[in-house]
């Protein structure tokens, strides 16, 4: 023990990394060391977001889409004693401050005390290929095993009509025009967007051939002996693709928090300030907090301007005053293939152009280390 004041920070993607380097920066500031450990599930980040680009350009797995958690965070520790431990957190207690992690998956756990705790464990997704689920070597093979499976395929069905959905149906279409892509759409293609957005991405798609099928939900899907695979609907009745990639479902990954503080959705339930009720010293940070729109963006513009005012406030106690997190109009691009897509910040829509030059012409892949 150091003496030092010891936050942990549970999640090694853009929350985590972002807030634990957030905090070494407010440290170094007030020229007080303070002792972080950040533990994580997975090794390294992933720039997840380019994800419906690598799976019909496999190649760019080779570009710079991974980073080394320890390494990258080690270069912004400054003043502050910093430990990186790879595991998965088991168990938090609030009262006692506490975290048990298990180093791998038997039943052996380890204890780290805290004094502040950042929740930043994220969500799953429904295809694993899209986040970190636990080695980013195991995100990555099926990535490049989903790539595959595209290229041989004759037909595709895409489930899902938000934005992970309406990139992947785009890039796959754009990529292999000879094929057939369905994409079920639910209740509509980016409804959250807004109806404008929404007409614009299904006439992209549609001038790209996709079919476009809404109000069919999938109740299951079944891989055949021959490793097709059987879609069975709500309506009872049932199709067969080549391959089938759902991009239907965040899952928070909040299994180790005490359900009193969760939401009915499993999200973290946080007030205005994104601290837990009563145990304020406990904040959650990223998709996991029930206050996010799940993207990096929140994380980026919302988050952290919240979690450093609170870090000058209540760690270094400055006189400042914390500004709630703002609900805000949905700031999102969305690419449909190389060409464009669609897109809104803070109630606007924004041109082609610009959805080419921020995003689609590269998906940002250059400027992934930025944030990661
Ligand atoms: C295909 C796709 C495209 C996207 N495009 C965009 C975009 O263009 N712009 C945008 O702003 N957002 C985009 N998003 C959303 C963005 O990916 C998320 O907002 C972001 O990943 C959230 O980061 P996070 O750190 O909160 O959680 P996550 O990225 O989910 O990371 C969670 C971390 O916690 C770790 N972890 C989980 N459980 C535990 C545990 N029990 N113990 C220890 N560690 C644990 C994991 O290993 C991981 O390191 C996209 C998402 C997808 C799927």
């Amino acid at each position: 023990m150091t003496g030092l004041t010891h936050f942990v920070v549970v999640g090694g993607s853009y929350a985590g990394i972002n807030s634990a380097r957030a905090i070494f920066a407010e440290a170094e500031a007030a020229k007080t060391p303070i002792k972080l450990t950040l533990v994580s599930a997975s090794t390294h980040s992933y720039y997840n977001i380019a994800t419906p680009r690598y799976l019909v350009e496999p190649d760019l797995l080779n570009e710079k889409i991974t980073f080394d958690v320890e390494k990258s965070l080690r270069k912004h520790a400054g003043i502050n004693e910093f430990e990186f431990i790879y595991a998965t957190v088991k168990e938090a207690d609030f009262d006692l401050k506490t975290v048990k992690y298990s180093k791998s998956n038997d039943d052996v756990t380890d204890l780290l005390s805290y004094d502040y705790l950042v929740l930043a464990s994220g969500c799953r997704y429904s295809n694993k290929a899209f986040k970190l689920n636990d080695s980013h070597e195991n995100t990555l093979r099926e990535v490049l095993r989903l790539s595959k499976s595209i290229k041989s395929a004759t037909n595709v069905a895409v489930i899902g009509g938000g934005a992970t959905g309406v990139e992947t149906a785009g890039e796959i279409a754009s990529a292999y025009p000879d094929k057939k892509i369905h994409l079920y759409c639910g209740s509509g293609i980016l409804q959250h967007l807004g109806e404008r957005v929404s007409r614009e991405a299904k006439s992209q798609l549609e001038e790209l051939n996709v079919n476009i099928i809404p109000n069919i939900y999938y109740t299951g899907i079944e891989t055949l002996s021959d490793g097709k695979q059987k879609v069975i609907f709500n309506n009872d009745t049932s199709k067969i693709f080549d391959e089938v990639i759902t991009a239907t479902a965040n899952i928070p990954n909040t299994e180790f928090i005490p359900d009193r503080f969760k939401n009915a959705k499993g999200y973290v339930k946080t007030n205005e300030f994104l601290a837990l009720e009563k145990y304020e010293n406990v904040l959650a940070i990223g998709d996991v907090a029930d206050k996010s729109s799940g993207n990096a963006v929140d994380i980026l513009y919302y988050h952290l301007p919240v979690l450093k005012k609170y870090i000058q406030k209540n760690v270094f106690k400055k006189n400042v005053i914390i500004t709630p997190v703002k609900s805000h109009a949905p700031i999102e691009i969305v690419p449909i293939s190389r060409k464009g897509g669609v897109g809104v910040a803070w109630g606007w829509s924004l041109p082609n152009f610009v959805i080419w030059l921020l995003r689609s012409r590269n998906y940002g892949i250059p400027a992934a280390g930025k944030f990661l």
